[in-house]
């Protein structure tokens, strides 16, 4: 066996159905009690019932989470925390919410408790992200690692089937790429393989029963394990090519995560073989060299637009997408091959299977 470094992630979880009507009580416990609701403008009712619930502590709702967090957004969000008088930033939402509540933090150190609403799974992880001029950077900080996250299946119910699948796959796709990861450990294999068979099996169920509860709450497992993953080993080739289909063409981040995965575990199907057989299992196929597929039919099921141009690429991204990729490659555990990748690109264009 290698050798390997593993660092839990100090986050205090509840998970349960319903399990956000105790909020007020998780607050209170840890300290908290003057606390700014933070939603998207889509989730301002969601909010506001929340902000009801948590009477006297709670001391505002702001519902101006936007994605990808453009820079003038965080900034009057900064200054509205700085202005009120508050201990602790409550994020109910996606990735998008607890994206907003990050660069708070980052900024004030304020601690941040997330209700996640999604499957994106950034409430396990350190890093922020941060828009200016068309451009997102990303930046790591433990300050923006929430302090206690609350998982209530419940309130994905209201996630519709499109935004419930692709947020699932992008989910899958953290647990993919930390299989084969540079800093890869056997306690996050494990996590990743738990989450991806968790995320299979539920996401065909709930995309056509959205309140099918014991789906959802198989779904949101998978996706805080897969939270962990993220936030716990560095990510590949798949993450590499989703941030310039996201950065340069901005194409909506989930759904880019759910169409490519099936092209980026193509390319690397032989690049870490303990690693590939491992998921050809969890994912019920015969060999490594039926994962992509695998992947793709997976999407097919859930009814995911397949091709990337019906998401806003133009037809010149998939050259450009490999040329930018190989040009500045995050590690990977296979080389970085133009041509291979601009052909897959290709297919992945036209949504044509990776093999
Ligand atoms: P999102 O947060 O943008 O949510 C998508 C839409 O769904 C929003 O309009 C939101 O209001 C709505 N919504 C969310 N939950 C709902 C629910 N339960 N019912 C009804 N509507 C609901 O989408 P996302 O995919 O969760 O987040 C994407 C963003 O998160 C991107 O900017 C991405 O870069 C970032 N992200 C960051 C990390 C990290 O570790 N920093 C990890 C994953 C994603």
């Amino acid at each position: 066996m290698q050798e390997f470094h593993y660092k839990a992630l100090p986050v205090d979880v509840h998970f349960g159905v319903g399990k956000s009507a105790e909020t007020k009580d998780i607050l209170l416990q840890h300290g908290y009690h003057k606390v700014l609701v933070i939603t998207t403008p889509g989730q301002e009712e969601a909010g506001r019932k929340l902000a009801k619930e948590l009477q006297e502590i709670c001391a505002g709702l702001y519902p101006h989470a936007v994605m990808h967090v453009p820079v003038d957004v965080a900034n009057k969000a900064v200054e509205f925390a700085k202005e009120s008088d508050i201990d602790c930033c409550l994020a109910l939402g996606g990735g998008s919410t607890i994206g907003l509540a990050k660069i708070i933090a980052l900024k004030t150190h304020l601690p941040i408790v997330a209700i996640p609403t999604t499957y994106a799974g950034s409430e396990m992880t350190t890093i922020y992200g941060l828009t200016k001029n068309n451009l997102k950077t990303t930046g790591k900080d433990s300050h923006v690692l929430p302090k206690v996250v609350i998982y209530d299946p419940k309130l994905n119910q209201a996630l519709p089937a499109k935004i419930s699948a692709c947020s699932g796959m992008n989910a899958m796709a953290h647990a993919v790429e930390a299989l084969y990861a540079k800093d890869k450990n056997p306690i996050i294999s494990l996590m990743a393989i738990e989450s991806i068979k968790a995320l299979k099996s539920s996401l065909p169920v709930l995309v056509k029963e959205l309140t099918n509860i014991s789906a959802r709450q198989k779904a949101s497992y998978g996706a805080w394990l897969a939270g962990i993953c993220l936030g716990s080993v560095g990510m590949a080739i798949h993450h590499k090519i989703c941030h310039t289909l996201g950065g340069t063409f901005n194409l909506p981040h989930a759904q880019a995560h759910a169409i490519t995965l099936a092209y980026s575990v193509h390319y690397n199907r032989n690049a870490d073989i303990e690693a590939m057989d491992r998921l050809a299992e969890a994912l019920d196929v015969s060999s490594r060299e039926e994962v992509g597929l695998a992947i793709y039919r997976l999407n097919q099921s859930l009814g995911i637009e397949l091709a990337l141009k019906d998401i806003g690429l133009p037809e010149e991204g998939p050259a450009d997408v490999a040329r930018m990729v190989c040009d500045s490659p995050y590690y990977n555990p296979r080389e970085y091959n133009y041509d291979e990748l601009e052909g897959l690109l290709q297919r992945a264009y036209k949504g044509l299977p990776p093999a």
